[in-house]
């Protein structure tokens, strides 16, 4: 299925490993020139060329902390008009709430709602004045079915969320879809480095931890940042336009409601 994105120019954001990465070069795939960022500069040019080495697309970097507003405003510098934004950033840690003050919760809010907001606000308008504008913004499944020790995930990324419900129905009539994705567990660093935790926590070898923590999924194994990109490009398609506001629940089945 061709997508209908060819030459399109997307920002993705915190794309130099993991899902963000899976992001860009699955819209690479589809001919879509890739303007990524993260904050390591030699992760980020290893994986900028190993997109362009597969695809030939043009890929362009800006290394840099994506909370801050220099490093969007230089994002937006090198892609001034984008026609896709993936907005992602790093998660919070895990905790007990009775150890965050207010300095905590606003790092969890800049990386996991404000960010995002921020460069919908830049880029927004424009995609309405040229009529085609696909967002996502990776969320992860805390915002459906809360994950007691990520209080700070669970909160940032449901005001991100509330936000995005009420933006993206004024949008999509200007072919300008908004939509999140809910993440389970993809096999990336982060969710190899919370492995690594609990099996530190719990003295058991980080093989059984992981083995223990895939059996528990319907699927039998932790989810790829392949598999992650690809619904990605989808929701970025042409053919997604009558798609918004959504949040698309990516976990193997594991969350257990009907609807
Ligand atoms: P990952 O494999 O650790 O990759 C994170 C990427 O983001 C790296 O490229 C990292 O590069 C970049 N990054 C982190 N903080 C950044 C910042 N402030 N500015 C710019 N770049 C930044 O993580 P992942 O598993 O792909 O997770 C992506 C998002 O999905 C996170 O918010 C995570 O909480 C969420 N999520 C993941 C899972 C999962 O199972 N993997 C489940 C639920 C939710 P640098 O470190 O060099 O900046």
């Amino acid at each position: 299925m061709d997508l209908g994105i060819r030459g399109k120019n997307a920002i993705v954001c915190a794309a130099s490993k993991g899902l963000g990465k899976g992001c860009a070069m699955s819209l690479a795939r589809e001919g879509v020139n890739i303007t990524m960022n993260a904050r390591t500069k030699d992760t980020l040019e290893a994986a900028a060329k190993e997109i362009r080495d597969a695809t030939g697309v043009r890929v362009t970097t800006v290394a840099g902390d994506i909370t801050t507003d220099a490093v969007r405003a230089a994002l937006l510098q090198a892609c001034p008009a984008p026609d896709i934004l993936v907005n992602n950033a790093g998660g919070p840690p895990p905790g007990d709430f009775r150890e965050w003050d207010r300095e905590v919760w606003l790092r969890a809010l800049d990386a996991n709602m404000l960010t995002p907001i921020f460069l919908i606000k830049a880029s927004v308008d424009g995609m309405i004045a040229r009529r085609f504008g696909r967002i996502v913004n990776i969320t992860s499944v805390s915002v459906k079915s809360p994950i007691e020790s990520l209080g700070l995930s669970n909160g940032a990324r449901a005001g991100l969320t509330g936000f995005i419900a009420g933006l993206s129905r004024k949008t999509v009539a200007h072919n300008v879809t908004i939509n999140n994705i809910l993440p389970g567990p993809f096999d990336t660093d982060r969710l190899r480095s919370n492995i690594a935790a609990q099996a530190k926590a719990s003295g058991k070898p980080v093989e059984q931890v992981a083995r223990e923590r895939q059996a528990q999924n319907p699927a039998g194994r932790f989810g790829t940042a392949a598999e992650f990109g690809e619904v990605c490009a989808f929701v970025c398609s042409a053919q997604a336009g009558y798609i918004t506001g959504q949040n698309f629940v990516l976990d193997g089945g594991a969350y257990p409601g009907t609807l």
